[in-house]
């Protein structure tokens, strides 16, 4: 089952930069199912079933978005900078873990109270720089004697729960769907290609791992697999993003309004024509918003033509992500018979 795997992904921690218990996870499930596993100088887990001279990248970020330690004041409060694209006000009040030298600790994140604000600062909204971690110290030594200093990551603390329909929440969706789309991909393909899958770093801080491991690997095409936000819940409307959840996954042609990446002709078709002639179903997505590591690796070298397949997630870049893990499933079986084929790139 997908879901449990997804389940232990999402509980596990790898805010940006320190990503390395999600390539734990990584290296245990696929030991044994690939021909290597090796780890590059930037942290990305590139995991490689050998075939025919055709190379085909697969890529999953394995970071989610967090927090870092900036500085701690003399009464034992902590300052953070925002790892990613954290919403202030997602932040404000949450109960967060922070991986100190000794281990973890817990610690919440305070701000002033909503009712001692004037209604300027009410208005105005809460800012991630007006927000502080307690950890419950009284001072500065005490918070360095919990292992704690500047640099420490910080992720949220929150585990994944059932919701009705086979649909769960939690946080790091974005993008351990995707990670554990592809560890299932890679368990159960047999292709006639040499297949790479890249486990990357630091894409919420900038695509950077897919960006060194796509110049290191010089594939002939590749798939970058990630969530996407659907249009089909209070406050967004599907005319502005006709995808919904639990309908399949999602194969971009073009993201950020096409800043981001306007994929290769030619790797759309290849999945849009597996899908239907395997009865997949899929969507395909035209968005506005972010984009993925399909951007960073299309770039690279003389261009490598590239898509993304994306699982659906409300409410992305939070602690309550929801997700149909029936859609990972159809995109594990989508990459499994397309890589039993070639794109006519
Ligand atoms: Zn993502």
């Amino acid at each position: 089952m997908v879901k449990d795997l997804l389940v232990r992904l999402s509980n596990a921690h790898g805010v940006s930069g320190s990503e390395e218990s999600i390539g734990a996870i990584v290296k245990r499930e696929l030991k044994g199912c690939v021909d290597e596993i090796s780890e590059d100088r930037m942290g990305n887990v590139i995991a490689v079933r050998k075939g025919g001279r055709f190379r085909v990248m697969l890529a999953a970020h394995a970071d989610e978005i967090g927090l870092m330690v900036k500085s701690i004041d003399e009464k034992g409060f902590i300052r953070f900078v925002a790892l990613g694209g954290w919403y202030a006000p997602t932040l404000y009040n949450q109960r967060v873990i922070l991986h100190g030298a000794k281990g973890r600790v817990v610690g919440v994140l305070g701000g002033k109270p909503p009712h001692k604000m004037d209604e300027e600062e009410r208005k105005k909204g809460v800012k991630i720089d007006d927000m502080f971690i307690d950890v419950g110290a009284c001072s500065r030594d005490e918070v360095t004697e919990m292992g704690i200093s500047v640099g420490t990551p910080v992720t949220l603390d929150r585990e994944v729960a059932s919701l009705a329909n086979g649909r769960i929440t939690g946080k790091a969706f974005d993008n351990r769907v995707g990670v554990a789309l592809l560890i299932r991909t890679m368990q159960q393909v047999k292709s006639p290609h040499t297949i790479y899958a890249v486990f990357t770093v630091q894409e919420e801080v900038g695509l950077k791992g897919a960006k060194t491991s796509a110049y290191t690997i010089n594939p002939d095409c590749a798939i970058a697999t990630d969530v996407t936000i659907p249009g089909d819940h209070p406050g967004i409307d599907l005319k502005d993003v006709p995808v919904e959840m639990g309908k399949g996954p999602i194969i971009t042609i073009a993201d950020a309004s096409g800043r981001g990446l306007i994929a290769s002709r030619p790797m759309v078709k290849w999945l849009a024509d597996t899908a239907e002639s395997e009865h997949i179903p899929v969507q395909f997505e035209v968005g506005s918003g972010g984009t993925t590591d399909a951007t960073a690796i299309h770039l690279e070298r003389g261009g490598i033509p590239s898509t993304t397949l994306s699982v659906a997630s409300r409410y992305i870049h939070s602690p309550v992500e929801v997700v149909d893990t029936g859609d990972i499933e159809n995109g594990v079986r989508l990459l499994v018979e397309a890589l039993k084929t070639k794109p006519k790139i």
